[in-house]
């Protein structure tokens, strides 16, 4: 199976543990590391009195079924990142699991695709850079979706 990974983080240099989780993501069992989007840096939402984010996405091919998956990334994120204080505030790494396959689920751990990945340029513009024909159940292609966004201020970082 497929799945995409959004990765953020905007704590000290956001780039060290961006960089763990995707040696971390590599490592994980039953799972190949198969794309990853360059960084790009974007203004925080909700919550704008904190640093800026560095985000990335990437594409696993995997035999984890969802939960153990999520479970995966939340182990990664206890390893590599710090518990936030506020809601949509700071932190040192997040992990959301944005896509499986084309499994749509909505439970209270998990929401697949997840809930507001459509509406947001720091994961959109990563995911089409390493998926550009990809198409999100439920929501549309990713071309038409990220004509939507064209107002969010993102910037790719060079390598
Ligand atoms: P956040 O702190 O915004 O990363 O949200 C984490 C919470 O969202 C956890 O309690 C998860 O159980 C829940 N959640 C629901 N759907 C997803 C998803 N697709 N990926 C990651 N976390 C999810």
């Amino acid at each position: 199976m497929i799945a995409y990974i959004a990765l953020g983080a905007n704590q000290g240099d956001p780039r060290m543990p961006l960089e763990a989780a995707l040696t971390a993501l590599a490592a994980l069992p039953h799972t190949r590391l198969e794309a990853r989007s360059s960084f790009y840096r974007t203004a925080p939402i909700g919550y704008e009195n904190q640093p800026d984010f560095i985000n990335a996405v990437a594409r696993l091919e995997t035999t984890l079924e969802p939960s153990p998956l999520l479970d995966a990334l939340q182990a990664i994120e206890e390893q590599h990142g710090r518990k936030r204080t506020l809601p949509n505030g700071p932190r040192t790494l997040d992990l959301d699991l944005l896509l499986h396959g084309d499994t749509r689920i909505r439970t209270t751990r998990l929401s697949l695709p997840h809930p507001r990945m459509h509406e947001r340029a720091f994961v959109l513009v990563p995911l089409a850079e390493i998926a550009p024909d990809l198409s999100i159940p439920g929501r549309g292609r990713i071309r038409d979706l990220i004509e939507r966004i064209r107002g969010q201020a993102i910037e790719r970082l060079s390598d």
